[in-house]
């Protein structure tokens, strides 16, 4: 760990989590002290559905860009300005191009993005656009998107951010790790919303290095072990792997990639997984489950956070406790649980999707304090 003159403050999750991950003693590191994000009891959806669960979500909102993707950002990005890299790409439906143009402003490098026409949300492209990335909206989704920065590759000298990027992977494993230091135990659940999979796969590559265990499908092999196996156990559980994904967009039910993928949740409109296996890997070696949910499911959960609990995040991430509630009343959860959902970023990334779905919320009333008296009695 380097020197700190502030001995008290917090300095990202690489310095946090450098014996696990695969990072130099000499490298520069690129960092928005990302991570250290809150774990939240959502104790009033708890008790309103009973069974004598705990619930908590892992706001990754909170992160510096506004999404979970800042922990695989600082990796790869770190890593990319380590091999001497002078320009970063990736294919985007939106959070990933925020992310990965702050870190690349702050590296001094170039950023391209390659965005799905209109269908990205309008405070994922203003960050993109104001932090200097150079965005290319393509006429195609993000699976094409993705198809051309694999191109790319041999193509042009661009370092990719995608996580394809094992780098990514190994970053965002670190939430993982946050969860079991704030609980002091694993979850007996942990609920997360998939889209390209890279996520899902990071968790459990966390959740298991913390209980000791490498998993068969190991995402650290990318690394060549260099995050240090076998390393030290901390707990002796893993949790059970929950991934949800969009009604219309579920290559994981479907059981193979899905063309033309549909959904209000855009950050998961993904209908070719890259992480495929290491997804499938976590279900299975968990006892988990994929399910799908229609986008009026996932946007009641959205709607419900926000109301019962002032937690506001976007619609893709408010799938884990769309799913999670339906899998408990399907008696598919345990009683007396332990679960932990991760909401994947902040409901301010898409403002236009919440303001639609309170349609009738702000009453216009004329400027005087009769008129606001009577409508605050009608409404109390
Ligand atoms: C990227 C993203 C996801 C999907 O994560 P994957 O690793 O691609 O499965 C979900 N929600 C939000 C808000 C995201 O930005």
């Amino acid at each position: 760990m380097s020197e700190s003159p502030y001995p008290g403050l917090y300095r990202g999750l690489i310095e946090r989590y450098r014996k696990r991950l695969p990072v130099a003693p000499d490298t520069r590191i690129i960092s928005l002290t990302e991570g250290d994000t809150p774990l939240i009891p959502l104790e009033n959806v708890a008790r309103a559905i009973g069974h004598g669960v705990q619930i908590f979500a892992k706001f990754e909102g909170l992160n510096p860009t506004g999404s979970f993707k800042d922990r695989g950002m600082t990796m790869a990005v770190t890593q990319a300005v380590a091999e001497g890299t002078r320009a970063i790409i990736c294919a985007s439906t939106g959070n990933t191009s925020a992310s990965a143009a702050a870190y690349a402003a702050r590296a001094g490098i170039r950023c391209f993005v390659l965005i799905p026409e209109g269908k990205i949300a309008l405070g994922k492209l203003a960050q993109a656009m104001i932090q200097g990335s150079v965005v290319i909206q393509i006429k195609g989704n993000f699976d094409d998107g993705m198809r051309i920065v694999k191109d790319m590759a041999d193509a042009a000298p661009v370092a990719i951010v995608n996580s394809i990027n094992p780098y990514r992977l190994q970053g965002q494993k670190t939430a993982a790790f946050e969860i079991v230091d704030a609980l002091g135990r694993a979850p007996d659940y942990h609920c997360i919303p998939v889209g390209n999979a890279g996520n899902i796969s990071a968790y459990w590559t966390g959740f298991s290095e913390y209980a000791g265990i490498k998993p068969k499908t190991a995402a650290c092999a990318y690394c060549k072990d260099t995050c240090a196996f076998p390393c030290p156990a901390v707990t002796d559980s893993r949790p059970v792997m929950v991934g949800y994904q969009a009604a219309g967009s579920a290559p994981f039910m479907a059981g193979h990639p899905v063309a033309e993928p549909e959904t209000v949740a855009t950050a998961i409109r993904i209908g070719n997984p890259q992480s495929w296996d290491l997804a499938w890997a976590a279900v299975r070696e968990s006892g988990g489950w994929f399910d799908a949910l229609t986008d009026e499911e996932i946007l009641k959960a959205q709607r419900l956070l926000a109301e019962t609990e002032g937690v506001f995040c976007e619609p893709a991430s408010a799938i884990s406790v769309a799913g999670l509630l339906r899998d408990i009343e399907r008696g598919k959860i345990r009683e007396g649980s332990l679960i932990t959902c991760t909401l994947t970023g902040h409901g301010l990334k898409d403002p236009d999707t919440a303001i639609k779905q309170s349609q009738g919320a702000v009453l216009e009333v004329p400027a005087d304090s009769t008129a606001v008296r009577k409508a605050i009695l009608d409404h109390l």
